[in-house]
């Protein structure tokens, strides 16, 4: 059974224990993709200089934050590992030419953990990592997207983790109840349109065309997991959006579903 690809924002770490639209969500959508053979995770929070796949057995939980709530730091979440799902990846984008190195020892960061424990609280699907190369053009992460198209066939679920907007500076400033600016709206109704619309090239620019692209990604990782799960969608089928929502007034929670 094939899987589509899918975008997740993750925001901050408490969504693993808030009660939000976001988090809502997410409980849902699990159910709703049913249950894959296999989970890839690209996660905004592991960023290599080349691209790295977790190959461990087992896959222990990075509580990669500070200065949370203490129960964030209890919670564990360690899925099996996908070895096999793991080397598929590597010669897959090896064909490509990619040149991606295992780590044995890597666990699952908040950025893989905390979608999935809400999407797939019981921990029992296979996962692994890929990661994102934040020093690299948004071009490379849309094309190891579409190396990485055929494993849906196989019924991965490639699950792609950031954050539609990610201002963490202005998210931690803002006193509860801050209507969410224009600043960020824009910028997310301009994604939404782009992806409707099926601009890639638009896309991979959003850097230079999307308004006010710098102060709603200060930095890029939090964005470039949406450029790998567009290359791995179907080439001109526009995505699902499945849920748009804020949190802490300047985080935008979009999730799109890439058949
Ligand atoms: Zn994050």
């Amino acid at each position: 059974m094939r899987f589509p690809s899918v975008f997740v924002s993750h925001g901050a770490p408490t969504l693993a224990i808030e009660d939000v639209p976001a988090s809502r969500f997410l409980r849902g959508f699990g159910q709703e993709l049913g249950r894959p053979s296999a989970i890839l995770v690209v996660s905004a929070h592991w960023d290599t200089a080349a691209p790295m796949v977790t190959t461990a057995p087992r896959l222990e939980t990075i509580h990669d934050f500070g200065g949370f709530d203490p129960a964030l730091y209890a919670i564990r979440y360690a899925p099996p590992g996908a070895v096999e799902v793991a080397e598929r990846a590597r010669a897959t984008l090896k064909a490509a030419g990619f040149v991606v190195v295992a780590d044995p020892a890597r666990g699952i960061d908040h950025g893989g953990w905390v979608p999935l424990l809400l999407m797939y609280p019981a921990a029992d699907i296979p996962v692994l990592q890929l990661s994102v190369q934040s020093r690299l053009e948004a071009g490379h992460h849309f094309r190891l997207g579409q190396a990485l198209r055929p494993l849906r066939e196989a019924g991965v679920l490639i699950l792609a983790s950031g954050s539609a907007t990610h201002n963490l500076r202005e998210a931690f400033r803002a006193v509860p109840g801050t209507p969410t600016p224009e600043w960020v709206t824009e910028f997310g109704e301009w994604v939404a349109k782009a992806l409707a619309e099926q601009r890639i090239d638009d896309l991979l620019d959003y850097e230079r065309l999307g308004p006010h692209a710098r102060r709603n990604h200060p930095t890029v990782e939090h964005f470039v997991p949406l450029l790998v799960a567009l290359g791995a969608g179907t080439p001109g089928v526009a995505p699902r959006r499945a849920h748009t929502s804020t949190t802490l007034a300047v985080l935008a929670m979009d999730a799109y579903v890439f058949d």
